[in-house]
């Protein structure tokens, strides 16, 4: 990045920082015990709830929480700046209403505030900051229309520390015409699109042509006209957001600079200037690498993020010798990403068995093949008999195509075409080129519940959640429950295409790690699997460590059905008069059962049930 003159943070200078105390009190839970507490109706206090499941652990969230706290606290002593933090949540991320109370009460005593986008983000934040600190912020971000800026104007009138940010020069006529029209004085902020740019995936939404915010020229003409209503006085806030997943604290002090430069020209010109707003960007470490290279992690840890930023803040400020902004961030992904956990079971796998093949078979597929495919038969005989894999692999693959077309002609049966297939397998296995990677099927939407992955490749550490003594002794990728070729993970963290896995025995439960941010909001309804179910999970001091106090069963295949405008009851009421038409007092399943295996299914999740729930189910 260009030079800024604001010196780098050095590790020595971090190394003082000591996250959370409460970090310190955490005990192991464990995942498995979770899993078989929620889900097996008849343990002590079971549930029986469905999987996937996503469990919340909500003392990982204050400590993410009070942790970003501690290390703005830090820096900002150690550095003598003057003023302080103060963060805001973008509930984008997760908007979950007990995840967003949950920060609400865990950030209360710090003035943790929200971020909203959209009109319903408004309301709900809205309604969640009424029980939390009436000095937290509530920051107005998006594309705004009238009814969004009125109901921003409201809050304020609500007495909720409320700041409009303007993302479109337009907005500002409507802020003002309407806070005229309520007779609300509004705090307002202007996104600015700045000029540093972020490179990875998250970066295009900053530099000159990015999506969002206004331009220096549009920033001066709001201004202008503030100054010329008289309310120069309400713009208050800078703030930009140059992407997700910052990769080094050395771009984020650029664009920090840069928007601190930005920040002191609006004082010079006028505005009462008090917060200096960064968004979010505050990068996670998914891969474990600890590396910028890499897409999916940082080369910085909390402490060096804060200090970068505070420091390249009093650096300008004192320059320009303007008073230290509170300094705001928007961080969602290091916010919620560690706190929640996707489980989900592996209910099959395809197997890797070498087929073997009789004396009688082998004359049988011979006799059939036409005289090129025999011919093929004898080179890659002659071939393997001198132990050339490379000429053995040529005819193997060219016999079965040829065994292919012949099938495709009607000229080989399907018997001889499955015995060409263990036949070629055999080959492959003996020359050492097999692929042994199974598929285990995971029941799971990938689109509703790892749409990143879909989407943008995002990686995700995944991993079983017990029988973690054992070693695992295959590789598999999953392939999920929806008909699309897309709903598989075949990519890895570490770069690798499949993951070690245990033989398939029972019972098989994975994690998926990490993923608390964006993937519960962006998921969608593919092939109609709903989301997962939910449990929270505190720790406690009791036998096992950790007290379920909250557990949600997922959405119906009733609830998913109402997503697209169906109408189950009235589905429902149709098929069980059907139902009654096409019964008779002779068939095995009576009217009433025929009904009543109905209604259970409208009411089951969409997911796979095990064959005794199913059972149950029909006979209740
Ligand atoms: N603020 C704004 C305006 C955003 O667009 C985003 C996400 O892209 C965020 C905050 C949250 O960013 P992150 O999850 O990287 O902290």
């Amino acid at each position: 990045p260009p030079f800024t003159g604001v010196p780098p943070v050095t590790s020595v200078e971090s190394s003082h920082w000591s996250p959370s105390l409460s970090a310190a009190l955490y005990k192991e839970i464990d995942l498995l015990k979770i899993v078989k507490k929620v889900s097996d109706p008849k343990s002590s206090g079971g549930l029986g709830l469905q999987l996937p499941l996503i469990v919340r652990l909500p003392d990982v969230l204050k400590n993410r929480l009070e942790s970003l706290q501690s290390a703005f606290e830090f820096a900002i002593q150690s550095q003598d700046y003057e003023s302080h933090y103060q963060g805001v949540y973008p509930v984008k991320c997760n908007q979950d209403r007990f995840v967003v109370e949950d920060i609400v009460k865990f950030g209360s005593p710090f003035r943790f505030g929200l971020e909203a986008g959209s009109k319903p983000e408004l309301l709900l934040a809205m309604s969640c900051l009424c029980k939390g600190n009436s000095e937290s912020l509530l920051v107005c971000n998006g594309f705004k229309d009238a009814e969004y800026i009125s109901l921003a104007l409201v809050a304020r009138k609500l007495a909720l520390n409320t700041v409009i940010v303007l993302e479109q020069e337009e907005e500002i006529d409507l802020v003002i015409e309407l806070s005229r029209k309520l007779s609300i004085r509004p705090v307002i902020g202007v996104r600015a699109k700045l000029r540093t740019k972020h490179s990875g995936h998250f970066g295009s939404t900053s530099g000159e042509k990015g999506k969002f915010g206004l331009t220096t020229t549009q920033i001066l003409r709001v201004v202008k006209k503030l100054e010329q209503v008289g309310m120069l006085d309400c713009l208050q806030l800078l703030h930009f957001h140059i992407g997700s997943q910052i990769p080094t604290t050395a771009l984020l002090a650029d664009g920090v600079s840069e928007a601190a430069q930005i920040y002191c020209e609006l004082v010079r010109l006028g505005a009462q200037m008090r917060v200096l707003d960064i968004g979010g960007g505050l990068g996670i470490d998914y891969d474990g690498s600890k590396s910028s290279d890499s897409e999916i992690s940082i080369s910085y840890g909390l402490e060096e993020y804060a200090l970068a930023v505070v420091r390249a803040i009093r650096f300008v400020c004192e320059r320009r010798s303007v008073k230290h902004p509170v300094i705001c961030s928007e961080s969602g992904r290091a916010i919620v990403s560690h706190h929640s956990v996707l489980i989900f079971e592996a209910v099959s796998a395809s197997t890797y068995e070498t087929p073997g093949m009789s004396a009688l078979g082998l004359q049988y597929f011979v006799e059939g093949l036409s005289e090129e495919a025999r011919s093929d038969y004898r080179n890659l005989s002659a071939a393997a008999i001198n132990g050339d894999s490379d000429t053995c692999l040529f005819y193997a693959d060219q016999l079965k195509q040829r065994c292919i077309d012949q099938f495709k002609e009607g000229s080989l049966d399907i018997e001889q075409l499955a015995a060409v297939d263990g036949f070629c397998e055999f080959v492959w296995k003996v020359i050492g080129v097999s692929d042994p990677t199974r598929t285990y099927h995971v029941n799971l939407s990938v689109f509703t519940s790892i749409p990143d992955f879909w989407g943008i490749g995002q990686l995700f550490p995944i991993i079983p959640i017990h029988r973690l003594d054992q070693r695992p002794a295959v590789r598999g990728i999953l392939s999920d429950l929806t008909c699309d070729s897309d709903g598989k993970i075949d990519k890895f963290i570490g770069g690798e295409s499949s993951l070690a896995l245990h033989e398939l025995e029972g019972k098989y439960y994975l994690g998926m790690f990490l993923g608390g941010a964006y993937e519960e909001a962006l998921g969608g309804v593919h092939n109609l699997f709903g989301g997962p179910s939910v449990v929270r999970v505190s720790q406690s001091d009791g036998p096992h460590s950790f007290a379920v106090t909250r557990a949600v069963q997922g959405p119906s295949c009733a609830d998913v059905l109402r997503v697209m405008q169906h109408e189950p009851e009235l589905m429902f009421e149709a098929l069980k008069h059907r139902a009654e038409e096409c019964g008779s007092e002779d068939d095995g399943m009576a009217n009433a059962a025929l009904a009543s295996s109905l209604a259970h299914s409208f009411h089951s999740m969409p997911y796979l049930v095990g064959s005794s729930c199913c059972l149950t189910a029909m006979s209740n």
